[in-house]
């Protein structure tokens, strides 16, 4: 197959049977233009030429194909024909627009509409559905019926034909599941996907997201990632003892990379992020408490789909609970007994003994009592500085609230303590965002700027103009380099210790294997020092970086799209604000304002110690009630009764200025 540009030219195409609404096609190509322009393909049309098409009976203009008037129970229709024709033949074409499937075809036999994708596919085209992006399929890749199930379920005309389907995929899970199989998705930290025969053999690894069908074979997580499992054991033995949080901050200090590093994920707005490369509290519990350490395979901890959801007996109709409010249908959580929970089928020691384990999980529920069951910020609800402003009156996280349109931090021992502690401390969301680009800037252009920041900023700029594999592979080594040079010492020392010769020699194995390591890993990194230095100009990166940033000022209060990469900024150097708030007084009401602050960069410690303990507002309530510290800044005591239902939110209700407990 010839190459197609990866961002070509789009082509648009939609079918309206009844020929009764002009109004929808033009709604149609305004959704095309938007999503082209946001991928950076070329469409040429516009609302108002597919009217003009409507009005000549036309079935192509320019990019635009349509067929009105006309069923879809056939794939023979002269818009759709051209349109097939256009994309096939022309190859600067890489992106085709179809509102929904249904609009290419309802057909008492989908697999030949199922057909026509796969066809198009292969030739290398993307296609953009409203609810879906179908990506192209690489000249001789097998097709997955995973791959196609989507396109199979749109197709089908009828609901009995959906719900037969869906039936069939939960079955097909369960039964996987049942043997300890995996059902898709991504292994935890430290573990691999191998593919394995139902015997219990595993048979080789397999690469990241790679797929492959073997006739009585299936895919098993093993823990076989070995430097990930150095860093497991770590993380292992500091759960009980050290809060998640500041685990997190001593890997990235250490400049260990998190699961996913230089990897990318969609967010639930539909842009595409890349992953940190830090460690967060939430990544260090997962990897901590993940079911698969003592080698079993947990399904069925959330269910979703919206024809049947799955059960460890098999698929269920939906019910009441699984629905919201307006009849939208949720993604819910299951209880433990719809959960399946099936031993690996491999023989092999587990990570940790089951009883190791729910030692640890304790220590989680004990520690995430407070964030359970609170609705996150979802989808495109700006957040930039989520989890990164502090309020330094009472060493709590401030965290992000809404009202009237306008989005704000606030206190979060203010709203968890109902107005009883510290105070009403706010900044404005935009403002504040605006403020960390205009010091990441500042701080970027002073000439002592420090090394770590520029470090940053050359992986920023990299990413720029499309991403250095180079420089993560750099970073890897690095990293590898860090810890072999460690596990010698630690060796050298053992091999001193040792009780007698056989011993010794045992050891002196195990050293020269890490010396040979050690000595791959200094030649690979000279190899890519010396290979840079030709290759990319540093200060024309931190120059694109520069660049980058002014724009990122100018975005601060822009579009949410713009605000998803501020956030991946502000994740990528680690920003943290810590504000210290004033009481003004402003006429007859006071008024609590920023009073100065500090903001850090990278693993930079806090300039005062956080509050680490509980946040759960009826935990905070009880603390306060028993006279127990709810701040981490000391010297301060709790009042006594609680007012109940008292809202809370800058409203004139909240009696300001009586309580202290922070
Ligand atoms: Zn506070």
């Amino acid at each position: 197959m010839t190459r197609r540009p990866e961002k070509g030219r789009g082509l648009f195409y939609t079918r309206d049977s009844m020929g009764s609404s002009d109004l929808a096609p033009p709604r149609y190509v305004e959704w095309a233009r938007r999503e082209a322009a946001r991928l950076g393909v070329t469409l040429a049309g516009t609302p108002e030429a597919i009217e003009g098409m409507i009005a000549r009976k036309a079935s192509a203009d320019g990019d635009l194909y349509l067929d009105y008037g006309l069923a879809g129970n056939t794939l023979a229709r002269p818009g759709f024909e051209a349109f097939r024709r256009r994309a096939l033949a022309d190859l600067a074409v890489s992106h085709l627009f179809v509102p929904l499937r249904e609009r290419i075809a309802r057909l008492d036999n989908p697999v030949e509409a199922v057909q026509a994708e796969i066809e198009l596919r292969y030739a290398g085209l993307t296609l953009v559905f409203q609810d879906e992006v179908a990506a192209p399929f690489r000249t001789g890749e097998q097709v997955d019926v995973l791959q196609v199930l989507p396109a199979l379920l749109a197709y089908g005309a009828s609901g009995k034909f959906r719900r037969d389907l869906a039936r069939k995929l939960i079955e097909a899970k369960v039964r996987l599941a049942g043997q300890g199989f995996t059902i898709g998705g991504d292994p935890p930290y430290g573990f691999e996907r191998w593919l394995c025969s139902t015997a219990g053999e595993p048979k080789r690894r397999l690469e990241f997201h790679e797929r492959v069908k073997l006739p009585g074979h299936h895919v098993v997580w093993l823990p076989t990632a070995e430097a990930e499992l150095v860093v497991l054991r770590r993380i292992l033995a500091l759960y009980p003892t050290t809060p998640a949080a500041r685990i997190a901050a001593a890997l990235n200090a250490d400049g260990i990379p998190s699961p996913n590093a230089g990897r990318t994920y969609t967010t639930a707005g539909g842009h595409t992020v890349p992953v940190s490369g830090l460690w967060t509290q939430n990544g260090v519990r997962n990897a901590a408490t993940h079911p698969a350490l003592e080698a079993v395979m947990e399904y069925g901890r959330r269910a979703f789909g919206d024809q049947l959801r799955f059960t460890p007996t098999g698929p269920r109709a939906l019910e009441a609970g699984d629905y919201g409010e307006n009849k939208k249908l949720l993604t819910v959580t299951n209880p433990p007994e719809r959960r399946m929970a099936t031993p690996v089928p491999v023989d092999r020691p587990p990570v940790l003994t089951a009883a190791e384990r729910a030692a640890l999980l304790a220590v989680a529920a004990a520690r995430g009592q407070g964030q359970r069951g609170k609705p996150r910020a979802r989808g495109d609800a700006p957040n930039p500085l989520g989890g990164r402003v502090f309020d330094l009156n009472c060493g709590w996280l401030m965290y992000r609230y809404q009202r009237r349109g306008r989005w704000c931090y606030t206190c979060g021992l203010y709203q968890n303590s109902e107005a009883r502690c510290c105070d009403h401390n706010v900044i404005g969301g935009a403002a504040a965002t605006r403020f960390v680009l205009a010091c990441l800037r500042q701080r970027v252009l002073s000439a002592g700027a420090a090394d770590k920041l520029r470090a940053r900023l050359r992986q920023l700029a990299a990413g720029e103009v499309g991403g250095n594999p180079a420089d993560d592979r750099r970073a890897g080594a690095e990293a590898e380099l860090a810890r072999v040079k460690r596990q010698l010492e630690t060796a050298g020392r053992n091999m001193a210790l040792a009780a007698d010769d056989d011993e010794r020699e045992a050891m002196r194995a195990t050293y020269n294997g890490l010396k040979a390591d050690r000595a791959r890993l200094e030649r690979e990194l000279a190899q890519s020092s010396s290979s840079r230095a030709g290759a990319a100009d540093p200060e024309r990166e931190v120059a694109a970086a520069l660049a980058g940033l002014d724009r990122l000022t100018e975005l601060a209060d822009a579009a949410d799209a713009d605000v998803t990469a501020v956030g991946a900024l502000f994740a990528r150097v680690d920003v943290k604000l810590y504000l210290r708030f004033r009481r003004e007084e402003r006429g007859r009401q006071a008024k609590n304002v920023p009073a100065g602050g500090v903001l850090t960069f990278g693993s930079t410690p806090p300039p005062v110690p956080l509050y680490e303990g509980p946040v759960d507002r009826p935990v905070i309530k009880r603390m306060i009630a028993a006279g127990e510290p709810v701040s981490s800044v000391p010297g301060n005591v709790s009042p006594g009764e609680f007012v109940t239902g008292q809202s809370v939110g800058g409203s004139a209700n909240v009696k300001r200025g009586t309580t202290r407990c922070c």
